[in-house]
């Protein structure tokens, strides 16, 4: 990887990948969650102005699912490094699930939202959320019945983009895992911490629909893949 003695500033992209060996399915692989569900119908604005029940129903089952997994060893090695690492550090991840913050890391930002919240549409308020939007629960915070799940949808513009494009113009390492460089603008940052000077590295299964655009591409399970990419970082 680069010099290491001259990084300071760690940005990490985190996709489906790093919870596949926690038993959250991916969206694209051959059992992936698109498969039962086209997307239009469960993940945009659109599918749920058609057809609420089936998308509340859907998350429900991402909210029971994601209550129910673990953190595996890549979460692990993350939650290392975020705790360990003096530098600037921000994991970016692209996940509904909590396991990055189960593990123990806190410099995390859901660009993508969470499946453990909701976001009422009357009064803006967001709630930590676990059981079930299926009946329309009332919002604690004003009473109407307009909780859905705070997620963001295709076509729905992705959170904290701001914070998230300034720490890639500071970052001097840039490291995407587990994400298939599909869905942008998250499959576009490779290149903006390119453009900025960062040396880039993917840790996944496959190569990425962006390999080309990487430094290094290291294939594997991240359960392996990133404990290791970890160790050499903090034995620097
Ligand atoms: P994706 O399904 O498109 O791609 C997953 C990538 O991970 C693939 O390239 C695959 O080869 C790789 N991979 C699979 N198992 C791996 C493993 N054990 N180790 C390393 N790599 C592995 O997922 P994505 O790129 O995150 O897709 C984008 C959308 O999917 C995002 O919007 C995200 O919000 C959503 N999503 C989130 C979850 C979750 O929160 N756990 C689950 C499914 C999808």
């Amino acid at each position: 990887m680069g010099d290491m003695a001259t990084i300071r500033n760690i940005v990490i992209l985190t996709g489906a990948g790093i919870s596949a060996e926690s038993g959250l399915r991916t969206f694209r692989a051959e059992d992936g969650l698109w498969e039962d569900h086209p997307v239009e119908e469960v993940a945009t604005p659109q599918g749920f102005a058609r057809d609420p029940e089936l998308v509340q129903r859907f998350y429900d089952e991402r909210r029971t699912g994601v209550l129910a997994a673990l953190p595996n060893p890549a979460h692990d090695a993350l939650a290392r490094l975020d705790r360990d690492w003096d530098g600037g550090l921000l994991i970016v991840t692209q996940n509904i699930d909590d396991l990055h913050e189960r593990a123990g890391a806190s410099r995390v930002l859901h660009m993508h939202g969470e499946a453990l919240s909701v976001w009422c549409t009357a009064c803006d308020a967001r709630h930590r959320w676990e059981g079930s939007l299926l009946d329309g629960p009332a919002c604690p915070a004003c009473g109407a019945v307009s909780m859905r799940p705070d997620i963001v949808w295709f076509g729905e513009m992705p959170y904290r983009m701001e914070e998230i494009f300034a720490a890639l113009a500071d970052a001097d390492l840039f490291v995407s895992i587990g994400t298939s460089g599909a869905v942008y603008p998250a499959a576009g940052f490779v290149q903006q911490a390119a453009s900025h000077g960062a040396h880039t590295i993917e840790l996944n299964l496959e190569r990425s629909q962006g390999s080309a655009f990487f430094d290094e591409s290291r294939l594997g399970l991240a359960s392996e893949l990133v404990p290791a990419w970890v160790a050499e970082v903090l034995g620097r």
